[in-house]
């Protein structure tokens, strides 16, 4: 896994892949089993607050409340070779991908989704940025699986977080998934971009559509800027993963500006159709 850092060390990026970097480089010493606040001095004038009870975390410097950190659930060990959802051990894929094609690659997922419901709407609605960093290490976890599960053909060249309206950005002042693919940068030294893929619109507008009208209206609403995409596997990186919609309009709009291969990684996926 040559894109996984070994502790203290940064891992070597080539050029290319330096320009490609739109985010903060890997923080010195940064690993991925580390669980320790990389901003004590800020933490003492706002405390970190638990991904899970939301309160200040004990104890002091650790990213998550020892008493929480066995409350999300990881997804298993039985998974769907497709879209990465918990399935019983002798399926191989899940009912929604064994009935239609998804145009990604494959994905995977760190938790099941009902065990990170509330900590995930207020990372995503009420401003909790700092859970980026107990959970970036969590997809880096699913990063190693994913590797280890597709080999290193599927390794992915560049992380996309899966983007908000410019609208929403505006009122909410982030993106959950674009504080996910920063970290999950800082934690394996592969880069991410924030800037290739934009979605131009609202799509809270779909109420009421049928799945094949949001599948068009979804369709319209990604566009892939600059001349081409050259890099032959991206990974795109959300917090949730619902029925693949959404991936699946992302991953069209690369493939079709000239992508070889896209993957997935997301923070929760549902243990069955949502
Ligand atoms: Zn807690
Ligand atoms: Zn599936």
């Amino acid at each position: 896994m040559r894109y996984l850092q070994s502790p203290g060390s940064d891992a070597p990026v080539s050029a290319s892949a330096q320009r490609a970097r739109r985010i903060r480089p890997p923080a010195r010493g940064s690993r991925m089993s580390r669980m320790q606040s990389p901003t004590p001095v800020l933490d003492l004038l706002f405390p970190r607050r638990c991904p899970v009870c939301d309160r200040p975390v004990k104890p002091y410097g650790a990213l998550i409340c020892g008493g929480c950190a066995q409350v999300p659930v990881p997804v298993g060990d039985s998974i769907c070779m497709k879209c990465g959802k918990p399935v019983e051990a002798e399926e191989e894929y899940c009912a929604d991908c064994a009935a239609r094609k998804h145009l990604y690659y494959r994905g995977m997922a760190v938790y099941r989704y009902r065990s990170v419901s509330g900590s995930l709407y207020r990372f995503k609605y009420d401003g909790r940025r700092e859970y980026a960093d107990f959970y970036g290490e969590g997809m880096a976890r699913a990063m190693e699986r994913f590797l280890r599960e597709t080999g290193p053909r599927h390794a992915p060249e560049l992380l996309i977080p899966v983007p908000c309206s410019a609208q929403r950005i505006r009122k909410r002042g982030y993106n959950q998934a674009a504080l996910l693919a920063r970290r999950l940068s800082e934690n394996t030294g592969i880069p991410a971009s924030e800037g290739l893929l934009v979605r131009s619109r609202d799509t809270r507008a779909m109420r009421g559509m049928t799945a094949a009208e949001r599948q068009i209206n979804l369709k319209r609403t990604f566009h892939v800027y600059g001349n081409g995409v050259r890099l032959k596997s991206i990974m795109l990186i959300d917090d949730i993963y619902t029925t693949g919609a959404t991936i699946d309009a992302c991953a069209g709009a690369l493939l079709e500006a000239g992508a070889e291969e896209v993957s997935f990684l997301t923070l929760a996926i549902g243990e069955n159709a949502l």
